[in-house]
């Protein structure tokens, strides 16, 4: 191996994206020494895809990184575009932040964060090659250093092995023209870890004044826009509006009739793609029936005339690209500045790892984002910061962390890739978790900040102010619970107009609070003894108020779902030996060794019986 370097880090993180961000911080803030390495600087925090942050569940997310002093929700709100609240149409469960960023501006505030914080060395170099020696981890770059660590973060998204394919065309590649990385994943097979190819893909930029955006529907942003992290005080107005257009009969006849030329259709791409990001090919195949499908048509930034094409990757010859996208309304005379393409990589089969996400077999290795598995710069950014902490707390001698699906969307996303894994990349979506009403991106503070504080991520300024918005919003409901209206006309004007019974009797607040139909805005008038308070204290009052009886019994399954996570199973244990397990359960259960009885539960291919055998077992070893 090449030159050692003096220096022995705590955390060393390989990758500089959106996972690589929030671990190489998170490490650092708690007292790590950390390095993090990327292969090119300019492309820190690069946003590959999609130019926008957040959208269903994916908003949960940010905020609860947010939520823990992570930092995806404050840059965001630094760059933003514009921001809308998806589903508000729906229950709060599924209320999701999704804002349009300027992604090159992210990337360079990301650069200069990760720049400007103490404790951490950013550094360009592509590392190719790693293994332990005595405990420590030897990173080699491909220029000969050797950087030696405690230990180490494997962020490295999309890189790894990284293969684009455009049609017949395929090469060597990173996303963005960046070259991938060719050796690192060699040295991983080497040390045992189960990679596995898996694909993506995003469709094409087309310059701005090229679309006729004249005869487009616009889709402005929420007036006022709401921020992601609860450290944003004024997020301005948006910026720009998105556009929404179709494709149509003609569109799918030219796609239809190069089929066999899209990459993923001529058997080309070996890598597995995201079932939930389906390609515009896909969707055309899959959804025969679909006359058309939308496409918003996105700003990339306030400095570029780049638009991006939501909705329509691909991974057809570029000149069947021009043609197809050009028969859509509006791109008649579109302008290609980059062709859509798709990306096949290298990624670990993430139930290799523990909760921690720390590998069972190999003290101190992590991984995070795209590498094991996921789709998504949130869901890269949550596991990115899991693993930095834990890394930090390994490197200091401290406990581990372990996220509760019961208690955040970023536990439900680590509990599901290490105990159910993925075959394909994993999107997080409400309905992943069975608790999702008491999960809402609203309480994401309530449920995750006193952790960032006793972590050491969360400032005692920012604990305070955390703490003195918990308070408003319990004496809210207290005041709503106490607060009785008069039979008035004026307040029956309102409860009519709102299509509800009039009341003959005084009434409490909160009583009319639980009818579906009336909100805090519409009691405004009546409602003279309201304190003034953020409008987020009345949202969230109202949702407890109305949801109580729900998330009571969210609560109460939570409760009992606790049980069954308190009871540890041994590592050591083999499975095959115990008695009146089925053949099945054995086989998973001592692939995935879960660490106690709920996670045993959620292995896929074991049932309430096998459970129930496991529980006896326990209670028989006792
Ligand atoms: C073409 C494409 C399409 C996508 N489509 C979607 C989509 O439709 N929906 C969606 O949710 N997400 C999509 N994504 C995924 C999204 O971009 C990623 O999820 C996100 O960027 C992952 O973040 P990450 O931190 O894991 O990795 P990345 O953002 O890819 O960052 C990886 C980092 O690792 C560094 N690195 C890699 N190897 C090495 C090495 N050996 N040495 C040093 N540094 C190294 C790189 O320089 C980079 O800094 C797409 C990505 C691409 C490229």
């Amino acid at each position: 191996m090449g030159t050692k370097t003096s220096k022995i880090y705590d955390v060393a993180v390989i990758g500089a994206g959106h996972a690589g961000i929030e671990a190489g911080l998170a490490a650092a803030r708690l007292g790590a020494k950390t390095a993090v390495f990327t292969i090119n600087m300019d492309a820190v925090g690069n946003c590959p895809c999609n130019p926008s942050i957040g959208g269903t569940a994916k908003g949960h997310l940010v905020r609860e990184i947010d939520a823990l002093g992570g930092e995806m929700g404050k840059t965001t709100d630094q760059c933003f575009i514009q921001s809308r609240m998806l589903n508000r149409g729906k229950g709060p469960a599924v209320h999701s932040l999704r804002a349009q960023i300027d992604r090159r501006e992210y990337a360079d505030i990301m650069k200069r964060k990760l720049e400007k914080q103490e404790n951490l060395e950013l550094r360009q170099a592509e590392i190719t090659d790693i293994e332990q020696k005595d405990g420590v981890w030897l990173l080699q770059t491909r220029n000969g250093m050797i950087y030696e660590s405690k230990t180490v973060v494997i962020a490295t998204g999309t890189f790894l092995g990284g293969r684009i394919f455009i049609g017949e065309v395929s090469y060597e590649s990173g996303p963005d023209g960046i070259f991938p990385a060719r050796f690192l994943g060699v040295a991983l097979k080497k040390l045992g870890l189960p990679l596995r190819r898996f694909k993506t893909g995003t469709p094409a930029r087309v310059l701005r004044r090229s679309i006729n955006l004249d005869v487009l529907e616009p889709q402005p942003g929420d007036t006022p826009p709401e921020p992601f992290s609860y450290e944003t005080e004024d997020l301005g107005d948006n910026k720009a509006d998105c556009y929404i257009s179709y494709t149509n009969d003609i569109t799918k006849e030219i796609i239809l009739k190069n089929i066999h030329r899209s990459a993923m259709y001529s058997g080309k791409i070996e890598g597995v793609g995201p079932r939930y990001c389906p390609s515009i090919e896909d969707k055309i195949v899959r959804f025969a029936d679909k006359p058309r499908h939308q496409l918003f048509i996105e700003p990339c930034g306030m400095n570029t005339e780049e638009m991006y094409l939501q909705g329509m990757s691909s991974s057809l010859p570029e000149e069947v690209q021009i043609e197809f996208y050009r028969s859509i309304k509006g791109l008649e005379n579109a302008h290609i500045t980059r062709p859509a393409y798709a990306i096949e990589y290298d990624c670990v089969d993430p139930t290799a790892m523990f909760a921690t996400l720390e590998f069972k077999t190999l003290q101190g290795l992590y991984g995070a984002g795209q590498f094991n598995g996921s789709s998504g710069y949130e869901e890269a950014a949550a596991q990115g910061l899991v693993a930095g902490i834990n890394a930090a707390r390994q490197a200091q001698g401290k406990e581990q962390i372990v996220f509760e699906r019961a208690n955040s969307y970023i536990g439900t996303l680590i509990d599901d890739l290490v105990t159910k894994g993925c075959s394909d990349p994993y999107r997080m979506m409400t309905s992943r978790s069975e608790y999702r009403l008491i999960l809402r991106q609203d309480n994401a503070d309530e449920r995750l900040t006193p952790l960032g504080f006793e972590l050491g991520l969360i400032t005692p300024e920012r604990y305070e102010k955390f703490k003195k918005s918990a308070e408003q919003k319990a004496n809210e409901i207290k005041r709503a619970e106490k607060t009785v209206l008069q039979p008035t006309e004026e307040l029956n004007k309102i409860i009519v107009s709102r299509e509800t019974s009039p009341v003959e009797q005084p009434v409490r607040l909160a009583d009319l609070l639980r009818r579906p139909q009336l909100s805090y805005d519409d009691l405004t008038a009546v409602d003279i003894t309201r304190p003034s308070l953020p409008k987020r204290i009345f949202e969230q009052a109202e949702i407890e108020i109305k949801y109580e009886g729900y998330i009571k019994k969210q609560q109460e399954a939570v409760a009992r779902a606790k049980k069954l996570e308190q009871k540890q199973l041994p590592q050591t244990t083999d499975y095959s030996q115990i008695k009146g397990l089925r053949l099945e359960a054995q086989e998973k259960l001592n692939k995935i060794k879960p660490q106690n009885i709920g996670q045993a539960s959620r292995v896929s291919g074991v049932t309430p019986a096998d459970v129930s055998v496991l529980l006896i077992w326990l209670s028989s070893r006792k």
